[in-house]
């Protein structure tokens, strides 16, 4: 329009400053900072929030929480989730990537030599106090603190099994095709130069998109940081608007945005690590071959092994985060009480003499961080 003002990209009203909207190029929800202005009208920002931002943040929830991605301040924390073990055993993922039981248990074990096992999962203190205080009026020689003393703690590592679902709802793609539209607007591009990608959201033409795994298009892939990244670049000679979208390293899609494109160039590559919630550079190679757009027209998802590949790639690296996190938490909680308990100043150097009583009352303080984490506990008493 020539007063400046632009319509909604996705209903077509003209956006007046009263219903103009901060829209997330990347969802919130997965950790996405950068906001545009002047694309969509308030109104159909509110109910893509209800919708295809939360088939995104749905699908998404376990790496979210696992990996404890920021949410800027203001946000409401991420909801934790129920999961399934490999045998069924119900789960609780919290943020943070905290893993709790879901049940607790409680149990006395005779074992075939004629001991008794006690075993349990997550149980506190005092339930372990008051069994053994029950078993104690049987059998007054047990030693209820030097049983507890020596208990032993046993970590059972069962793999979580979690359906992460396919990325071809209609809904999910919709916030896809939003935001390589988003990545447009903000270059001054408008719905002539994007026009499959907007008749797509407009009237739901076409599926100008596609899942991407034959080759890694990102030339300078982190292994140890969680991403994620848009990418728009135009192919000048075949009249290509071409757009790159990969959220945590495991969806990676290309959308067609124009398939007429007579603009200027464009190479536009945006990066955030969802973390730290901070942007980073990435290359990215977007030249796709006749091949690539061949098999991009007909629908072909492409290469299993490296669509496998990706996932267990970006899960070592969030459960890794999430080991770390919580290992950090552990520790900082530790000095802090530790340092309370012994009167030490927090800048203060530890003295000589009282540095084994230090250490000691370390992992004292340190043992519910190795017991709360754990899922499965097994207790023996000898
Ligand atoms: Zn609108």
């Amino acid at each position: 329009m020539d007063n400046g003002i632009k319509c909604c990209a996705l209903c077509t009203v003209p956006i007046t400053p009263d219903i103009d909207s901060d829209e997330h190029v990347i969802p919130a929800s997965i950790g996405g900072r950068w906001v545009v202005r002047g694309f969509i009208c308030k109104s159909c920002n509110d109910e893509g929030g209800l919708t295809s931002e939360a088939e995104i943040s749905n699908r998404f929830g376990w790496f979210s929480l696992t990996a404890g991605i920021k949410r800027e301040s203001g946000k409401k924390a991420p909801r934790p989730i129920i999961m399934k073990t490999d045998d069924g055993k119900k789960v609780l993922l919290k943020p943070n990537g905290v893993i709790e039981s879901w049940e607790r248990t409680l149990e006395k074990i005779p074992t075939d030599d004629g001991r008794l096992l006690i075993s349990g999962t997550r149980p506190s203190m005092n339930e372990l106090r008051e069994m053994l205080s029950g078993l104690k009026r049987k059998h007054p020689d047990i030693d209820i603190e030097s049983a507890i003393g020596n208990a032993r703690v046993e970590a059972s590592y069962k793999p979580i099994t979690h359906n992460f679902g396919g990325f071809g709802s209609d809904a999910f793609w919709r916030s896809v095709v939003k935001t390589v539209c988003a990545v447009a607007w903000s270059l001054e591009l408008n719905e002539q130069d994007c026009e499959v990608a907007v008749n797509y959201l407009r009237k739901g033409e076409g599926k100008p998109f596609n899942l991407f795994y034959g080759r890694d298009v990102i030339l300078n892939r982190p292994m140890d940081q969680l991403f994620h990244c848009v990418s728009l670049r135009s192919d000048n000679e075949r009249n290509l608007l071409l757009g790159y979208v990969e959220y945590f390293g495991v969806f990676r899609g290309v959308v067609m945005l124009s398939d007429s494109y007579k603009g200027g160039d464009v190479d536009r590559t945006y990066a955030v690590d969802p973390v730290l919630g901070k942007e980073i550079d990435l290359t990215v190679d977007l030249h796709l071959s006749d091949q690539e757009v061949d098999q991009f027209q007909d629908g072909a998802i492409l290469n299993g092994e490296n669509y496998l590949a990706a996932f267990e790639q970006s899960i070592a690296i969030a459960l890794s985060l999430s080991e770390k996190s919580k290992l950090d938490m552990a520790i900082n909680s530790a000095v802090d009480k530790v340092c309370n308990d012994m009167g030490i100043q927090s800048e203060q150097e530890i003295a000589p003499e009282q540095a084994l009583e230090f250490s000691r009352r370390i992992a004292e303080a340190m043992a519910p961080f190795f017991l709360d984490r754990i899922r499965a506990k097994h207790f023996t008493f000898d």
